[in-house]
């Protein structure tokens, strides 16, 4: 199948990789020369822009980092959806706001193209091993022709309902991750301060009621998980700041709905601080640097 993929970044360009190993014909495409430098090496075929990439393209998928990414590549007179051929099926797999998910998907539809959101949970390391899971939102048939696409890619595909629907999916997922990882980063800090070992009490709480992801695949303390960003100067992984979007994602929900999020609006505020602080570019499990006992 020929399919473009727009977006090569920490999460795309090993989607793209994985696409590419599968026996696909992959025309892939980022802004940042450095990205694509990293995929050619790999030998995917790099196109020259992202208008010459989705050129007879079957199948269109692109992993942006925010809302503002997606509408300018895709809407307007000079957007993607004015040049893809009608017949098409576009995956974004970018998160965004559900309601710029459902504009793109109506823009799509006005032109004969199906659009389907399709973020995903599983971080970098399920991007690179191909077990990411895939929350959609869109039609069951668009999804049905997505689904040997999606499949190359991740472990979990779930159809959580129209468009849009995929992003309110992941925004509840990424709200709870942000609060999990700064209450996990608060027990660890507390354990430390008492002078406990971080990777013994680490692997207590993982065997015991308080487990969860971040203490299964991404412990935030450096030296207790090797292949988490944390011991590796929290580079790579999940930006800060593309956390704090999510979770302003998920605020901005919550008011429209009267939803009560407490827990979310203080995570929102204390990744906010820290990417005042100045680490809004360093993985989101950096955020155990503000209860750390410093030294
Ligand atoms: P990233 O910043 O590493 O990569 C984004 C890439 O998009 C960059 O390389 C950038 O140059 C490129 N880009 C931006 N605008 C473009 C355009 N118009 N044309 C071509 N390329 C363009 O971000 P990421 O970590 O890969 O995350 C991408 C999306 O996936 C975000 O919405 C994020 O919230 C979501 N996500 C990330 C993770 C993670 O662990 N990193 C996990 C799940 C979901």
């Amino acid at each position: 199948m020929k399919i473009a993929f727009i977006g090569l970044g920490n999460m795309g360009g090993p989607m793209a990789l994985n696409l590419h190993k599968a026996g696909h014909a992959v025309s892939a495409f980022d802004l940042s020369a450095a990205a694509c430098d990293a995929l050619r090496g790999q030998g995917v075929a790099i196109a020259a822009s992202a208008s010459a990439a989705v050129s007879g393209a079957e199948v269109v998928v692109s992993m942006l980092p925010a809302s503002a990414h997606v509408e300018s590549l895709y809407l307007g007179e000079a957007g993607l959806l004015a040049q893809i051929a009608p017949g098409t099926l576009v995956i974004d797999s970018s998160t965004i706001a559900a309601a710029t998910s459902r504009k793109v998907a109506e823009a799509g539809a006005a032109r004969g193209i199906a659009v389907i959101d399709a973020p995903v949970s599983g971080g970098t390391g399920g991007a690179i091993a191909g077990t990411l899971t895939f929350m959609v939102g869109g039609n069951e048939a668009d999804l049905a022709r997505a689904r040997p696409v999606l499949e190359k890619m991740g472990a979990n595909i779930f159809h959580a309902g129209g468009p849009g629907a995929g992003q309110t999916a992941k925004i509840c997922n990424n709200m709870l991750l942000g609060i999990l990882m700064i209450g996990t980063s608060e027990a660890i800090a507390l354990g430390v301060a008492n002078g406990l070992d971080p990777k013994v009490l680490s692997e207590i709480m993982r065997r015991s009621s308080g487990g969860n992801w971040a203490l299964e695949k991404y412990n935030p303390l450096p030296g207790v998980m090797e292949t988490a960003p944390a011991s590796k100067g929290y580079a790579g992984g999940f930006g800060t700041d593309l956390m704090l979007k999510d979770l302003g994602l998920a605020q901005e929900n919550a008011m429209a709905v009267k939803a009560s999020t407490p827990l979310g609006g203080l995570a929102r505020s204390l990744y906010a601080a820290h990417s005042l602080a100045g680490h809004g570019a360093l993985d989101f499990s950096s955020v155990i640097r503000m209860v750390q006992k410093a030294g």
